[in-house]
């Protein structure tokens, strides 16, 4: 299989790295180049590249929420390591994620907030066979995770990472923020960032002699005899340059998810379609390399359907979730971080193409919520109404640059705000009168929108359309690792010095932040522990 080179929206990497990257890249490639290390026993076996750029006992993949734990324990397991991230600062999705952290398993930090957890406990609550995806968790990687939790959080807090105790739960806590990290988070007012976790380890790998190259993206596995041997190295692109690193022990994929990748996702839902955009984009781009490598090197991706899970997010007014294009803190949109929930609901109907409601707007994420009615709609089309007493009581300012050019629109009457959003003018009327009459009746025969958000008719000019777009956020599945993290192959067999951790692993069915970086601390360890291989 060749290796995809689009993005979404049509990039190519290099376009990506070239844009969003170009400074960063500049220092990057000088260090790289001053710094290459002579090669070694250089094309001896089958597979070996004829030149070695660089040689570590270790290289991790990756510096996000698996790639820092999983570097880090590698270091203070003993080994060298290469850290290869193809983006001009350190952190992944988990710089800019929100900072929430389910990961419990009865850390210090649960204990001195009196909340009752263990490993135990953990294992119990994700082997629940009530909830649907916990059967997807292979168990002896479950087991793993949850037996390294709690003391994995206590590893963080050793590693500067400060807890914001009032959040600290059973199987969940939530940090601080650190510093400066507020920049990539969501608000400089925001308690909450996973800048508040990447920082301080970025600190502890800068302190510990990590070679971190950024602007460098691996393109390739390199296992001993082409595809049936050991993991031995990655070959990397930095600028113009192709590069070969060798792994005299182990490599650790911690590249992230694949949501970018426009075929790997659509094999994960169909409904997925090309123009969407993922959450974290363009300031994380996920081409999915890093599990096209994989495959391509013998493994393979893992996963169903995402059918029951929250796997997508309602952005209103911006095609972004999150650090769009010149916007420091947030995307723009109306409503807090471009989205709208709750209480807001009461506020606004939800029309397609045809002018018409389609779903109740209050509608949850489960299955058969709103996700799966907003998808059945030609084109994603999705146009939220609202009126000038909503704006005004929300704060809602529907022009740029809160929202993006061209994705709000107002009218005085009706007729003219379809015409602005190429609706049937009769059916946009007729669906904003009908709706003020449930509002009435207090009672929406349609949809069933509870009682409590038919509160507000639709009823002063102007008038307001906001388009919502649709977005994919996590991937489920991805490589099967054992609990130990090695790579597992086509067959089920471990791929020798081959481990993954983070979004691109498979075989625990969690979402975000967790399984990064409770399995790559475990990767890391584990990977320092192979013996070396010439
Ligand atoms: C806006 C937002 C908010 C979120 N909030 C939360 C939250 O509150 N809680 C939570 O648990 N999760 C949250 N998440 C999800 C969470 O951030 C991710 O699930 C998590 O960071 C995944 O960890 P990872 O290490 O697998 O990937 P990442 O953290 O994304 O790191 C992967 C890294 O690999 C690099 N990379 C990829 N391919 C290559 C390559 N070929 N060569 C070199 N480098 C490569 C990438 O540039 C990136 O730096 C959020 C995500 C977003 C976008």
């Amino acid at each position: 299989m060749s290796v995809g080179k689009k993005d979404q929206k049509g990039m190519s990497r290099r376009d990506f790295v070239n844009g969003a990257a170009a400074s960063g890249l500049a220092a990057a490639m000088g260090d790289l180049v001053s710094t290459a290390t002579p090669a070694s026993a250089q094309g001896q076996t089958p597979g070996e590249p004829a030149k070695w750029d660089k040689e570590a006992d270790v290289i991790v993949v990756g510096s996000g929420a698996a790639g820092m734990p999983a570097t880090i324990a590698a270091v203070e397991a003993g080994a060298s390591v290469i850290l290869v991230e193809k983006n001009t600062v350190v952190g992944g999705c988990a710089l800019i994620s929100q900072g929430f952290l389910g990961v419990g398993g009865g850390s210090q930090a649960q204990k001195a907030a009196n909340v009752v957890d263990s490993a135990d406990l953990d294992y119990a609550f994700y082997m629940d066979f009530k909830v649907r995806e916990n059967r997807r968790h292979v168990p002896e990687v479950l087991r793993a995770f949850c037996d390294r939790s709690g003391d994995t959080i206590d590893w963080l807090v050793q590693h500067g990472v400060q807890i914001y105790n009032p959040a600290v739960r059973s199987h969940s806590i939530q940090w601080n923020v650190m510093g400066p990290g507020w920049l990539y988070g969501s608000s400089p007012t925001r308690k909450s960032s996973g800048a508040g976790m990447i920082k301080p380890l970025e600190a502890a790998a800068k302190a510990k002699g990590v070679d971190i190259q950024l602007g460098t993206e691996m393109t390739k596995l390199i296992r001993e005899g082409g595809t049936s041997g050991r993991a031995i190295g990655v070959t990397v692109k930095a600028g113009s340059q192709t590069l070969n690193f060798h792994a005299k022990k182990a490599v650790i994929l911690a590249s992230g998810s694949w949501k970018g990748h426009k075929y790997l996702r659509s094999l994960q839902d169909p409904r997925i379609t090309d123009e969407m955009t993922g959450t974290g984009y363009p300031f994380i781009n996920d081409d999915g390399m890093g599990m096209l490598a994989a495959i391509e090197a013998g493994s393979i991706m893992t996963g169903d359907r995402a059918d029951d899970r929250h796997v997508w997010h309602r952005m209103f007014g911006t095609r972004y979730y999150r650090f769009a294009p010149g916007q420091p803190f947030a995307a723009p949109g109306i409503g807090a971080l471009g989205q709208l929930s709750g209480d807001d609901m009461s506020y606004i109907i939800f029309v397609n193409k045809a002018g018409v409601r389609f779903v109740n707007e209050a509608a949850g994420e489960a299955t058969n919520g709103f996700y799966d009615y907003a998808l059945a709609q030609p084109g994603h089309t999705i146009w939220t109404i609202f009126d000038d007493a909503a704006a005004k009581k929300n704060h809602w300012t529907p022009t740029p640059p809160t929202v993006e050019p061209n994705m709000a629109f107002s009218a005085s009457t009706w007729a003219d705000l379809a015409k602005a959003i190429s609706v049937p003018a009769d059916a946009l009327t007729n669906t904003v009168t009908e709706y003020n009459l449930y509002v009435d009746q207090r009672a929406d025969p349609d949809f069933k929108k509870a009682q409590i958000y038919l509160t507000n008719k639709i009823a002063t000019a102007p008038f307001y359309a906001v388009a919502v777009s649709l977005q994919v956020h996590d991937t489920m599945g991805g490589l099967p690792i054992n609990a130990k993290a090695q790579v597992l192959d086509i067959y089920g067999k471990v791929i020798p010095g081959l481990y993954a951790a983070g979004e691109v692993a498979g075989s625990l069915d969690l979402i975000g932040m967790p399984k990064g970086v409770v399995m790559g601390r475990i990767a890391g360890e584990a990977a320092a522990a192979e013996k070396v291989s010439l």
